[in-house]
């Protein structure tokens, strides 16, 4: 079967493929007339150098055969794997939708019983038992604001004291808060989750470490998945509320990277947007996390060097399934 000679590959891929088919004592002639034999020859050679060239669809379930060889495209990358066609990307998102959405099923979140900020700043002997009684009167005859922010107002504590309080409830330590690169941090995370997760990327250190910080409670599942699409290792802290609000007011007015907001009725669906995305972005790499409800795919355009990626050089897209 005249394969080559149908035009189907361009001819100096068609060439650069049958040098090294030629080598490989698999010539156009080889090539054409034991074209089944390819894949056999590919997994007995296993890692053989020359397979390196060659990528293999990294869809477990592709069924485009050894012909995807000869498509020309070596993007889109979905978590390390290139995928051969918009069927294979689907594919493989639609696993990694279940694979996020049964460890949101099965995971615990972190619920675990805390000591009430009242009684860790007892425990501390930072207040008195009265002191505590009448910060609690106040919270409940005026029906609003935190017990901390009644004791400051009550001269029991200073605001630094109900921080430490904070990081003692949650043990994680309290970060400082002095200069800020609101710009040079968007990079982090969606700017959808700094406002409605209350989070502030505070600095990245060797390590690499991401600081990052939070007001009143930290969200152990929102660090995580930041770990997991950044890479960096993340370390959540307590910031003085004072310092907090304003740097936080900030940091939701600097440019952040393009996000794509989408709501699916279902797991097929959220696939089939996703690859959609996928494929017309065509990234050098992309993943996906679980954060809360929500799915965040991240694709990158361009290889990086830094801890994080440029910000015009990456698209975010955020997805909840309403089932
Ligand atoms: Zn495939």
């Amino acid at each position: 079967m005249p394969f080559l000679n149908r035009r189907i590959v361009p001819a100096e891929q068609a060439s650069r493929r049958e040098l090294l088919l030629q080598e490989l004592g698999m010539g156009t002639g080889l090539g054409t007339r034991h074209g089944e034999a390819l894949p056999t020859v590919r997994k007995e050679t296993g890692a053989g150098s020359w397979l390196s060239l060659f990528e293999t669809c990294a869809n477990p379930g592709c069924r485009s055969g050894w012909m995807h060889l000869w498509r020309s495209r070596s993007v889109p990358v979905f978590e390390g794997g290139w995928t051969c066609s918009f069927e294979c990307t689907g594919e493989r998102l639609l696993s990694a939708v279940r694979r996020e959405r049964d460890g949101h099923r099965t995971a615990r979140e972190n619920h675990r019983h805390r000591v009430p900020l009242g009684l860790v700043m007892l425990e501390q002997g930072w207040i008195t038992q009265a002191q505590l009684r009448q910060a609690l009167s106040a919270q409940k005859a005026a029906g609003t604001g935190r017990l901390g922010h009644w004791l400051v107002r009550h001269r029991a504590v200073t605001e630094a004291m109900v921080t430490r309080a904070l990081g003692l409830q949650w043990s994680c330590p309290v970060l400082p808060l002095e200069t800020h690169d609101a710009a040079g941090l968007t990079a982090v995370m969606p700017q959808l989750f700094v406002d409605a997760f209350g989070a502030l990327p505070l600095r990245v250190a060797s390590g690499p470490l991401l600081y990052l910080g939070f007001e009143q409670s930290l969200d152990p599942v929102l660090a995580l998945a930041v770990e997991r699409m950044t890479g960096l290792r993340v370390e959540s802290g307590v910031v003085q509320g004072s310092l907090f609000r304003p740097t936080h007011a900030r940091m939701l007015n600097a440019k952040f990277p393009s996000v794509e907001l989408v709501e699916a009725i279902s797991e097929q669906a959220a696939a089939h947007v996703l690859a959609r995305a996928v494929e017309r972005a065509r990234p050098v790499a992309s993943r996906l996390v679980r954060v809360h409800d929500c799915l965040w795919l991240r694709m990158w355009l361009r290889c990086q060097d830094g801890s994080l990626p440029e910000v015009g050089s990456m698209q975010d897209l955020v997805c909840s399934i309403a089932v």
